[in-house]
């Protein structure tokens, strides 16, 4: 922002509806990738997307999804911060502008990586719900 221009109002945190944490791994990663999921699944009620060892959208290489609801931000990234295993995670908020959510809100655990953010829309064109959860936590686990 440029030192003259006025300073826009604060944005309330109810523009976030949910959040994602996508992982990155690559063929010689994919079996921490796998363990990571297993870890996530076995502990928390979240959505996991599809693997996408074929690159898609913003992403610039493989990745899985992982769709959680604002009450496990807390819980959730602390265990992929201390249990990353060397793999680089994006985390960003979903609110109606999917491109500032990746490039400019969102905070990385591991190195960062590219993210192609032209081939994201600025106008809500994406649910900023969780979903449906699909994950079977083992109750009493650890986290
Ligand atoms: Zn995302």
């Amino acid at each position: 922002m440029h030192p003259n221009q006025p300073i826009p109002p604060a944005r309330p945190i109810s523009e976030i509806g949910s959040y994602h944490a996508h992982i990155y791994f690559d063929a010689d990663t994919r079996n921490i990738a796998e363990r990571l999921r297993a870890g996530v699944s076995a502990r928390f009620a979240v959505r996991l997307g599809r693997w996408h060892d074929v690159l898609v959208g913003p992403h610039t290489r493989s990745m899985f999804q992982i769709a959680f609801a604002k009450d496990l931000f807390d819980t959730l990234v602390p265990w992929l911060m201390l249990n990353h295993g060397g793999l680089s995670i994006l985390i960003h908020p979903n609110t109606l502008d999917q491109r500032r959510d990746h490039l400019e809100d969102a905070l990385w655990i591991g190195t960062p990586l590219a993210i192609l953010g032209d081939r994201l829309p600025t106008d809500g064109a994406e649910p900023n719900e969780v979903g449906e959860i699909n994950s079977e936590p083992v109750p009493g686990i650890a986290i």
